[in-house]
């Protein structure tokens, strides 16, 4: 039997962060004491009055299928959000709930890009990003920043790299892996170009609230009424609620796109889980007091994760503005990232996902997502596997 696989599938490059995941787990299950600093999630719990509402739906028999986009409930209350912290009106008709914040990238690149469209993509990106747009049949453009910008385009860059081909512009501020973040002047003027030059951008504000040292974020939206036109914003509930498991995610789009995103949606997975959906309704109406508790957390353990790094012989580190994750230059060192991940995960049961697998090769990602105590103990070993290394 001859099982060929389709080009769009064929095309991808398979995920890097599993292979060194899947070694972590399984050191683990055989009782190895491995510290994790891969995860890409909240190491907290969902608060508690989110779950007891997809509890009650659940209880009550909300099991049924919903409207393909989202319940209106739902829809309205992502509105009201965009309103209340971003100042922008969105009608709930322009709003999409899909399946994770991950699922809207997808739609939202599928409704707008196919071939011989070119979507830039600043590196160090988040990984899905370019293989979206290679499932969509376009080409992702990479722009390459370092830690000398803070891992920031520059609008030159931008204004260079775009062609009459050029789509999409992804934004990902505060940005999964780096942790950086645009400030306002900047977003407004890469924001500028786009609607200078007719291109979209997909603007993922996945980690809008986690922002530290009182930075602000601004959606690129917010700029004119031209940004707004120009602009789909990706959003979730995973990171600032802590429901990486439940699957909710959103949009909030120009009305044509919204509807060409609803009928993408209406074949391919139709609505996102029932319950779920009542829960995300009591996490953007509902107490919103576990935001500066998990953000006080964060910010004591970025900053002391951040020093120890710095103090690394061979390594350097800029600070992260927001997410939970730092990006060490490991460059010094003299090892590929994967060499270097692979080799510190044997030597010394620490696991951290190499640079690589986000475009930047001379770098890792360290996830702040877990306990002071394993962090305490995994940049111990850490400076013993870079001390072995420098010699
Ligand atoms: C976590 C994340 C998402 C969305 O995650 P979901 O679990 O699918 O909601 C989107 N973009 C970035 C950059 C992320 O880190």
């Amino acid at each position: 039997m001859n099982y060929r696989i389709s080009q769009r599938a064929a095309s991808l490059s398979p995920s890097l962060t599993l292979a060194i995941d899947a070694k972590a787990k399984q050191m683990k299950a055989e009782g190895q004491d491995v510290v994790g600093f891969g995860a890409g999630e909240p190491d907290f719990d969902t608060p508690q009055h989110i779950k007891d509402a997809a509890a009650a739906a659940l209880a009550a028999g909300f099991t049924k299928y919903t409207p393909s986009s989202g319940i209106p409930e739902l829809r309205q209350a992502i509105a009201d959000k965009f309103k209340r912290d971003n100042g922008l009106i969105y009608k709930p008709s322009q709003v999409i709930v899909s399946c994770g914040g991950k699922h809207s990238c997808y739609n939202v690149i599928l409704a707008t890009c196919q071939e011989g469209d070119e979507v830039i993509i600043p590196s160090p990106y988040w990984l899905s990003y370019p293989e979206m747009v290679k499932l969509a049949g376009a080409t992702p453009v990479i722009l390459t920043t370092s830690d000398k910008t803070e891992f920031r385009v520059t609008p030159e860059q931008l204004r260079a790299a775009i062609t009459p081909r050029t789509r999409l512009f992804i934004l990902n501020s505060p940005s999964n892996p780096t942790g950086s973040l645009y400030s306002r002047e900047e977003i407004q003027a890469l924001g500028d170009i786009c609607v200078e030059k007719g291109v979209l951008i997909m603007s993922d504000e996945i980690y809008e609230k986690l922002v530290y040292d009182g930075a602000e974020h601004v959606s690129v939206a917010t700029f004119s009424q031209a940004h707004y036109e120009h602009t789909i914003i990706v959003h979730g509930l995973a990171k600032a609620y802590s429901m990486t498991g439940w699957r909710l995610g959103y949009l909030a789009a120009p009305e044509p796109i919204a509807k060409a995103i609803d009928a993408i949606q209406s074949h391919s997975t139709s609505n996102p889980t029932s319950f779920a959906q009542k829960g995300g309704v009591a996490a953007l109406n509902g107490s919103q007091d576990h935001l500066p508790i998990w953000l006080a957390e964060y910010a004591k353990r970025r900053g002391y994760a951040h020093q120890r790094l710095n103090q690394i012989p061979g390594i350097s580190c800029v600070n992260a503005k927001g997410a939970f994750y730092l990006f060490p230059n490991i460059g010094k060192l003299g090892l590929k990232s994967t060499d270097f991940c692979a080799r510190l995960l044997e030597q010394e049961k620490v696991a951290a996902v190499p640079g690589i697998a986000f475009g930047a090769d001379e770098y890792l990602r360290i996830s702040y997502a877990t306990s002071m105590a394993n962090i305490e103990k995994g940049l111990d070993r850490l400076e013993k596997f870079a001390r072995s290394l420098a010699g």
